[in-house]
């Protein structure tokens, strides 16, 4: 039997997968779509990310960007029909479990993968007491006895901070505020110690307190545990005390991937950076705030060129005629999925370090092929693109 800092004791739930120098979770080039009777929905297009045994990283997106379908993918829960992974590997512990069949998988769900659901009140039996339904994970994985089940689970109970957990542990649902209710998801996903935990949207429908509570619960939860956490949400606010790693999605795609710092000093694609200008922000009273005009694409009719075109300011020809910008390595740490990132970066003042200008718009003429060197620059060159991001 494990130990840990905990005051509830990590069960040993029988032999375990080993991460592999610390890798969990590995998602590369993870493609889903949605058979329906209006189309094909290509909801995930390439999707690649990695999660470290300790890491928390928060995949960030509006609505429909393929956050929560990709969470389900990886939890091996996607309704199929309409659902379909049409292409890539999600790989734990080195092994692509997409390979595994149902009965593997759902030995992997729970005591391996485990997942915080946005909605509580739907996700918990309105008819079973709350105690009962988080014992149920002890009595149907560990076999353990009615009892013993429930003596833990009034000890998670305590863990998640349920005030008077042991007079509550019979409660119903309903008789628990939003708050309370997701500390009983929280409780019941960690009940078998997961090694990764995935929290979609877990703050949603609270308010902004007991947001700041259920965020500081998680990241305890996960530091005392070394989970691998991937938290999903659209709100910028709510990860940036608890991020290691920001993914940013779009129409089904990560658009940029960076340390959570970089991120939010200096977005190095459009879209996060109108994200970051939506933000309300102290410091600036009586400003209109920056919102992205426009709304996400259709699925069933995803744009030719970058998906992002034609909300972005900065769209160039290129962005509309090319195909869609691959997924890059632009700076130490740094991936984003735009024509025009270094030069994104380049003219901002905190970040222009790696380039001047000059040579990333002679990059951007020429190609990443092309030595650029401030020397080797040809300044009689007529060079158009990019003007538009001073
Ligand atoms: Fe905007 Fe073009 Fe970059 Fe897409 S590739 S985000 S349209 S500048």
């Amino acid at each position: 039997m494990s130990q840990t800092s905990s005051s509830v004791e990590v069960l040993d739930t029988g032999t375990r997968w080993q991460p592999q120098d610390g890798l969990l979770l590995e998602v590369e080039d993870l493609r889903v779509e949605f058979r329906t009777r209006y189309g094909v929905a290509k909801a995930i297009n390439g999707v690649s990310f990695d999660l470290r045994q300790g890491e928390t990283l928060a995949i960030l997106g509006e609505s429909g960007s393929g956050k929560s379908v990709t969470a389900q993918a990886i939890m091996g829960i996607l309704d199929s029909p309409p659902a379909f992974i049409t292409g890539g590997e999600i790989r734990y512990c080195g092994s692509n479990i997409l390979a595994l069949p149902e009965e593997q998988r759902r030995e992997i769900r729970g005591p391996e993968i485990s997942m915080v659901f946005q909605d509580a009140l739907s996700s918990l039996n309105p008819v079973f007491p709350v105690g009962w339904q988080i014992a149920e994970m002890f009595r149907k994985h560990l076999g353990m006895n009615r009892r013993d089940s429930l003596e833990r689970a009034v000890g998670l109970m305590e863990r998640v901070q349920i005030p008077a957990a042991r007079q509550r542990v019979k409660a119903f649902p309903h008789q628990f505020s939003g708050g309370m209710r997701q500390r009983i998801m929280i409780a019941m996903s960690i009940a078998l110690d997961p090694a990764v935990l995935i929290a979609d949207e877990p703050t949603t429908a609270l308010d902004v307190t007991v947001q700041a509570q259920i965020m500081r619960l998680l990241a305890e939860l996960q530091d005392e545990r070394q989970m691998g956490l991937i938290l999903i949400t659209h709100d910028l606010g709510v990860v940036a005390d608890v991020a290691d790693r920001i993914a940013v999605m779009y129409a089904g795609r990560v658009v940029e991937q960076a340390d959570v710092h970089d991120l939010y000093r200096n977005p190095a694609h459009p879209y996060t950076k109108g994200l970051l200008d939506s933000i309300p922000r102290l410091d600036q009273k009586g400003e209109t705030l920056d919102a992205i005009g426009g709304l996400p694409p259709n699925l069933t009719n995803i744009p030719p060129g970058c998906p992002f075109n034609p909300r972005c300011h900065y769209a160039q020809d290129i962005c509309r005629i090319d195909p869609p910008p691959p997924l890059r390595e632009i700076a130490r740490h740094r991936l984003s999925a735009c024509h025009f990132s270094e030069l994104l970066l380049a003219h901002s003042p905190e970040l222009a370090v790696t380039r001047t200008a000059e040579e990333v718009e002679a990059y951007l003429e020429f190609g990443p092929e092309y030595p650029v060197t401030a020397g080797e620059l040809d300044h009689n060159q007529d060079i158009e693109r990019g003007g538009d991001l001073q």
